[in-house]
């Protein structure tokens, strides 16, 4: 791996800034895939300007640009003189432009003209040099998602450099990714490492499964009477899949065989409870059982509903918290009891395994919205224990249509809550654009008024250059504004602190916030029943799936829920699969409408991030090469079983962790 500070021009500082989007060495930057990809248009002439798209054209700088400060934020007016025709122009929070563009000198400017009055407006166009702008003309260009610090054309020329750097010792496919020759190079590339990324996936698996196949357990569980009282005296009755669901996984830890199970159910089917009694099953045969969580908020969630229902259930069976935030001598009080083993259930995240910790008869591991975990950690916890495999029971809420979760999770034996719990009123869905928007604050406003809570989402965290998506900041701040600080609004999203994402949540949970604005982080498995309304900013530059869990986020409560679509698109095609979302509340259902109605002509859309964690492939819009790979595994492993032949020596490295892939994979 080389360091990215050998790149020309990539200093300390800068290094921090790529290290922010995952970028620490050359290698990987050749992984940092663009979000998107434009082509530059021709540049117009004076008399081929219009208003209300996207146009290029030249223009020279008449005088001096403004500078004005308003608040916090700085606006730069330039007069521009284009072939005779006046054009007035803004950008907001470039200080340094006055100084850098000079009156009397021309440039190439880029953006979407407005009329004002009897001339145009341009808000905050891309500026080029007459040199760089030809440079761009003609061919396809990456367009990167950005970190504040950097713009698209440095990350662009980094890349650039790291492939020069590494001089042909990479694939071609990686270098088309990014600077393709045509559209065609470019769905070739994008194919191809789709299908390396799943065969190297899928061999996994299949290796994996071989390995722990008709695994004896040693522990010889008997079915136990807390857990059924758990069940007789919940506030609710279990529903005829969570029963039946709860039995397989009652026959499966009383197998002498372990188990290796997978449970989708759709956000909202009751996953949690069935976790929580095979916990209990675990403990009363006198056996450690450990939840994992993909998130710390996720997992006190988790903690707290399980001591509850002991507590209720007056059952003796100690509950433990474990997350990467405590402080570090708490976390060894409870590595302590968990190695003494006056741990009973174990709940965390990832800390649980990363860290240095001994279990004293673990049983049971289950690994709550799989999708979020890679397959290696997996297997990495229910070796924990060396006697024997632990009993492995995954959760996961990414509808998969049955055929594909068998290849993807080809090693689980598959369960399938398909029923809600019945009392549920089905979520109202709206699709609206801009036009909307005060009437939605109103609808918000009624509903805080009501005693409810809100979740607006935003693709974005900050401004971002090139990108004129929702930003979880600015957002928040319009509200507030908005609601004259007679609401309480909150911010969420990944680049907290884990410490202050927790603070959050519980002042959320608590009904301290009115208004949440956030990323999809709110995504995974967050129950605040009291949240009716959710808004979907940009709604269009979401997969479905993704829009699906985290619209599932509302719709808990007892209360009438409501998800709105926000979108400004017109393309028929986003309407209509927008629409789908509007119709139906049934993740299956929509998996499966994604699927027909996206096909692989939709290769560019904002990756989902409700699946399982691939680089680059989309299981839905990629299922056909998903199966071509799961082919491909099955006849390298019919002549290769342990891929021990030369040819397969790279693939083996991939596969079993010491490959280029695996180690980017850590570094990311
Ligand atoms: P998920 O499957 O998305 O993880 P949860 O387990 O978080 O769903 O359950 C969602 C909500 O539904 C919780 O508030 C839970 O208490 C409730 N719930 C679970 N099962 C039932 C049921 N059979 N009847 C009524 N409510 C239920
Ligand atoms: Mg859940």
């Amino acid at each position: 791996m080389t360091d990215l500070t050998v790149i020309k021009g990539i200093g300390e500082k800068n290094a921090k800034l790529y290290a922010k989007l995952g970028i620490k060495t050359a290698e990987s930057a050749l992984y940092y895939f663009p979000r998107d990809y434009i082509s530059y248009e021709e540049i117009s002439g004076p008399h081929e300007l219009c208003a209300d798209r996207i146009v290029a054209f030249e223009a020279e700088i008449v005088r001096r640009p403004t500078l004005k400060r308003v608040k916090r934020l700085s606006v730069v007016g330039a007069d521009m003189n284009c072939g005779g025709i006046h054009i007035t122009s803004t950008w907001f929070n470039m200080p340094y432009l006055p100084s850098s563009l000079k009156a009397g000198s021309t440039y190439v400017f880029r953006g979407t003209l407005t009329h004002e009055g009897d001339h145009y407006h341009i808000r905050q166009p891309q500026i080029f040099t007459k040199e760089q702008y030809e440079e761009l003309l003609g061919r396809i260009n990456p367009v990167y998602p950005l970190t504040k610090g950097l713009t698209n054309s440095s990350v662009s020329k980094t890349v650039k450099k790291c492939f020069e750097y590494l001089d042909g010792s990479y694939r071609q496919e990686l270098y088309d990714m990014h600077f393709p020759k045509d559209e065609e190079t470019l769905k070739a590339a994008r194919n191809a490492l789709v299908f390396d990324e799943f065969l190297i996936f899928i061999l996994r698996l299949r290796l994996m499964r071989d390995k722990s196949e008709k695994a004896k357990d040693a522990f010889g569980m008997i079915e136990t009477a807390e857990a059924e009282r758990v069940i007789e005296r919940l506030p609710y009755r279990l529903t005829g899949a969570q029963l039946r669901v709860w039995n397989e996984i009652k026959n499966d830890l009383c197998s002498p065989y372990s188990m290796r199970r997978l449970v989708q159910g759709d956000v909202g089917s009751g996953k949690t409870i069935l976790a929580a009694l095979a916990a209990i099953m675990t403990g009363m045969n006198g056996y450690q059982s450990a939840i994992m969580a993909p998130t710390e908020i996720l997992a006190e969630q988790h903690y707290h509903f399980i001591r509850q229902l002991l507590f209720d259930n007056s059952i003796d069976l100690n509950p433990v918290l474990l997350t990467g935030s405590m402080s570090a001598s708490a976390k060894r009080g409870v590595r302590e009891m968990i190695e003494d083993g006056s741990a009973d259930i174990i709940i965390g995240t990832h800390a649980l395994f990363q860290e240095k910790v001994v279990y004293d008869r673990l049983a049971l591991v289950v690994t709550d919205e799989q999708h979020r975990f890679g397959v290696n950690q997996r297997s990495s916890l229910s070796s924990k224990n060396t006697e024997s495999p632990a009993n492995v029971l995954v959760m996961s809420a990414t509808p998969i249509p049955r055929t594909l979760a068998m290849i993807v999770y080809g090693d689980l034996d598959i369960s399938i809550i398909d029923e809600l719990p019945a009392h549920k009123k089905p979520i109202k869905n709206a699709v609206v654009n801009e036009s909307y928007r005060n009437t939605a604050y109103k609808f918000f406003l009624k509903e805080i008024m009501a005693g409810h809570q809100v979740y607006v989402i935003c693709p974005l965290i900050e401004e971002s250059e090139g990108n004129d998506a929702k930003n979880v900041i600015d957002t928040a701040g319009e509200l507030s504004s908005c609601f004259d600080n007679s609401v309480s609004v909150g911010i969420l999203h990944g680049r907290m602190r884990p410490a202050d994402k927790l603070k959050v949540m519980d002042s959320f949970a608590r009904g301290d916030i009115n208004i949440l604005v956030s990323t999809t982080v709110v995504e995974v498995g967050v129950n605040v029943p009291n949240a009716t309304v959710m808004m979907i900013e940009n709604a269009d530059r979401f997969g479905l799936a993704a829009l699906h869990q985290l619209r599932g986020r509302i719709g808990r409560g007892e209360a009438q829920s409501y998800c709105i679509f926000m979108s400004s698109s017109t393309n028929p095609d986003t309407m209509k699969r927008l629409d789908i979302l509007k119709n139906s509340n049934d993740g299956f259902k929509i998996a499966e409408e994604d699927l027909k109605t996206r096909g692989p002509g939709d290769m560019f859309g904002i990756r989902q991030s409700g699946d399982v964690s691939f680089r680059l492939a989309d299981i839905y819009s990629d299922a056909a090469i998903l199966k071509k790979a799961s082919d491909e595994a099955s006849a390298i492993l019919s002549k290769d079983p342990d891929l021990s032949a030369p040819e397969h020596e790279l693939l083996r490295a991939e596969v079993f962790e010491s490959g280029i892939l695996s180690e980017l994979d850590s570094t990311l």
